[in-house]
């Protein structure tokens, strides 16, 4: 096969990104592991079942682990880190500090969050993508710059909308996350919402759909319609609106009739919450 072949295989595999500066071959054995490495505090009260399949610290940038370490050790520490934060700032600092999702291992960046933490919008995506994950921040690739275009057509900008995503780290490739990838990311996800307390969720996509109102149904038959979501920590439920990503948009654009119904929805909505774009 020549280099452009390869090159091309390589592309067409998902593995579209460089993440380390020199090739791991990963047939040779992998070195002898130092007796007794210390386990990580957080996971530590696991069962030894679920420990086992732990990696106990995050590789180092140039050799990057394959091992994915969710499961049920990763998802109650994640839920132990999201509960102690007391503020979106502390809550950030544990996302960057938290090994239990795969993802974290082949991303260059976490991404948290952008936008105004104070606004009584918060938005929540899928996943970053290419763009998102060199720049660490969410939606600035060309979906994100759709997304834009749209909440400007109802007045809003990143200074009057929160936007976050379920998973803070790009899956290789754009890939699907999975079921573990997002369950280790969720309990991350819903405390950041709980401190945010917005008065309004938009959830953009089928994945941010489907996961936080926890139902197998699409984003074709979700979207448009509101509902009450509740959070743990939040008093009130919040009215929650989910609608198609932006991405979806760009390969169907005949969908954006959908997408400007919800728009105007949402617009409606906080028109009837009064005129400021922040919360009280
Ligand atoms: N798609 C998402 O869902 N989130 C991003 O941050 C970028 C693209």
């Amino acid at each position: 096969m020549s280099d452009l072949a390869t090159l091309q295989w390589q592309i067409e595999m998902g593995a579209d990104e460089a993440i380390a500066d020199e090739p791991i071959d990963r047939f040779k054995a992998p070195a002898p592991a130092p007796a007794a490495a210390p386990m990580r505090a957080a996971v530590t009260s696991a069962p030894a079942a679920d420990r086992a399949a732990t990696p106990v610290s995050r590789p180092a940038p140039s050799a990057p682990a394959i091992a994915a370490p969710a499961g049920a050790a990763a998802i109650a520490s994640a839920r132990a880190l999201a509960e102690k934060a007391t503020s979106i700032a502390e809550l950030e600092a544990a996302v960057r500090a938290f090994d239990g999702c795969a993802l974290k291992a082949t991303a260059t960046n976490t991404v948290f969050a952008d936008g105004n933490p104070q606004a009584k919008v918060m938005l929540v995506g899928e996943a970053p993508g290419a763009d998102e994950d060199r720049q660490g921040k969410p939606f600035v690739g060309v979906s994100g710059q759709l997304l834009d275009r749209m909440m400007k057509w109802i007045g809003l900008d990143r200074t009057s909308f929160y936007i976050t995503n379920i998973l803070f780290w790009r899956p290789p490739g754009n890939r699907q996350p999975t079921t573990a990838e997002i369950a280790s990311c969720v309990p991350f996800v819903e405390r950041h919402i709980a401190l945010v307390r917005p008065q309004v969720l938009v959830l953009v996509g089928g994945t941010s759909a489907k996961t936080l109102l926890n139902t197998a149904d699409g984003i074709i038959r979700l979207r448009g319609k509101w509902r009450e979501l509740t959070i743990p920590g939040v008093d009130k439920p919040i009215p929650t609106l989910p609608t198609f990503h932006p991405a979806y948009l760009l390969r169907s654009p005949a969908q954006k009739r959908e997408s400007w119904r919800d728009l105007l929805a949402l617009k409606t909505q906080l028109t009837s919450l009064g005129n400021t774009v922040t919360n009280p």
